[in-house]
């Protein structure tokens, strides 16, 4: 079966072509390590996941590099400001291995506690300078970079197809450009590949230039060149590294390889959270040890992720983290009466079911509308072969429904309504909102149910 996949280059659906036959070759741009991930982050990390393991359910064998950025990223895109690793080394007086030890392994548990599967290669940035210096001397010899007081540029002016992926050309990334800072430039929006250090610089390299440390953008290019060759299937990443980061990776790459370099392009939208940015100014950037502090599981928020599809921005706030945690829990206890049943269903039944699940992952990962079938398939009569076709579903959603356990309380059908009311009622508790949460017991109640808080949320018995 076919697998769509929508390629920010064509801004269409396309038919995937494999290079290799069988094979996937996927670069993901990964962690800036001087801080926790935030959930922001880790959608961005589940969708990369989710795209891993639509690619094994259909066969292919998946080569996946995520580099660990631990140098050059600066808090800038203009190409100036402190680095985020020298900055946190300095406010945390740590060294930047430090801070980057720390991080990097406090990211692979919680990437580990969301089943998002280690990628098979995670090479880090300082380990791999000797290729970026390498590929700015082939640059500069090429004719597209050029050196200024402070560091190496890339002349966009020079590359004739810039700005092919976010569809803007030349003229609108020069008026979008900051003011030209750096004088030495030539053109306001050329970017560093390499950037001279200051002696107190904390991290520096002996480079044909004095000492100094790469560019964000070259990191990319040589750690995915490294590892996937020259021409490679899949690159992705999150949608703001669509304009800079991604168009100067294709600009320098192409300058340097004189070929195309990838031919796929995937972007995950956003995570907002109620409705606005995540910063932390807003003291909104929760990461997945908030959330377990707040009560919820990994498999809760893994669950929430995949109810939206890559592409959708996702809305995140604590009511739809509790619908998550509502429906998550109550599919779980279905499925267990699934799992202890000896009843068997007709293989044609199921195998429509699978079919089905299988069109929609491959349409360009439409994980929701795959979700739906789940939800369809539950609904069947109780059997174990609905349990085992799920968990034939479960190798792509990664929601652990191997592992359910008996629930603790009797299973009740409650009507969706009265599921909305108790969520409600669980925000009105949060908001010490005690009249609202008196006035939605009583209507719960009306409704014909009784409701009970536990540790993990709420329980509805039958009255
Ligand atoms: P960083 O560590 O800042 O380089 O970001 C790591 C990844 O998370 C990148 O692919 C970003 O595009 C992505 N990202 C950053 N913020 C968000 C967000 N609010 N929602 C989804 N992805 C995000
Ligand atoms: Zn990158």
């Amino acid at each position: 079966m076919d697998i769509r996949l929508y390629n920010t280059l064509s801004r269409s659906k396309e038919v995937f072509v494999p290079i290799k036959q069988g094979k996937v070759g996927v670069y993901s741009c990964g962690p800036t390590v001087y801080n926790y991930a935030h959930i922001g982050n880790l959608r961005t990390y589940v969708f990369m996941d989710i795209l891993r393991r639509i690619f094994e359910y259909n066969g292919y064998k998946v080569k996946s590099v995520m580099n660990i950025t631990d140098v050059g990223h600066l808090l800038s895109d203009a190409d100036d400001g402190d680095d985020k690793m020298a900055k946190a080394a300095k406010e945390q007086n740590k060294t930047p291995e430090e801070i980057a030890e720390y991080y990097s392994s406090v990211f692979f548990k919680d990437i580990a506690r969301l089943n998002i599967k280690r990628p098979t290669i995670t090479p880090k940035a300082t380990d791999h300078i000797q290729e970026m210096i390498n590929i700015v001397v082939d640059l500069i010899e090429k004719g597209y970079g050029y050196e200024t007081d402070d560091g190496i540029y890339f002349d966009i002016s020079k590359f004739e197809n810039y700005g092919k992926l976010s569809h803007m050309n030349l003229e609108d990334q020069l008026a979008g450009a900051r003011v030209n800072v750096n004088t030495g430039k030539r053109h306001p929006a050329d970017f560093a590949i390499w950037k001279k250090a200051e002696p107190n610089h904390i991290m520096q390299w002996q480079s044909p230039w004095g000492m100094g440390y790469p560019g964000w953008h070259i990191e990319c290019t040589a750690m995915s060149n490294k590892y996937l060759g020259n021409l490679f299937d899949i690159h992705t990443g999150g949608i703001d590294h669509v304009p800079i980061h991604h168009e100067n990776e294709i600009a320098q790459a192409e300058a340097w390889l004189g070929q195309k370099a990838v031919n796929y392009w995937m972007h995950s939208e956003f995570m907002l959270v109620d409705g606005g940015k995540m910063s932390k100014s807003l003291g909104n950037t929760w990461t997945v040890e908030n959330l377990v502090e707040r009560g919820y599981t990994p498999m809760e928020f893994r669950y929430l992720c995949l109810n939206t599809q890559y592409r959708q921005k996702l809305n995140f706030t604590w009511a739809s983290m509790d619908g998550a945690r509502t429906s998550y829990q109550r599919l779980c206890k279905h499925l267990y009466e699934h799992k202890v049943s000896d009843v068997a269903t007709d293989k044609a039944v199921i195998d429509k079911y699978l079919d089905e699940f299988h069109q929609a992952i491959n349409d360009d990962l439409n994980v929701p509308m795959a979700m739906g079938v789940l939800h369809k398939i539950v609904k069947l009569p109780l059997s174990k072969d609905v349990y085992n076709a799920v968990l034939q579903m479960d190798k792509v959603f990664a929601l652990d429904f191997d592992k359910i356990t008996p629930p603790a309380q009797p299973m009740v059908e409650a009507p969706q309504e009265v599921l909305d009311m108790a969520t409600a009622r669980q925000q009105a508790r949060k908001d010490k909102n005690w009249a609202e949460s008196d006035r939605l017991r009583d209507e719960i109640a009306k409704a014909g149910f009784k409701i009970k808080d536990t540790a993990n949320g709420f329980e509805l018995e039958k009255l």
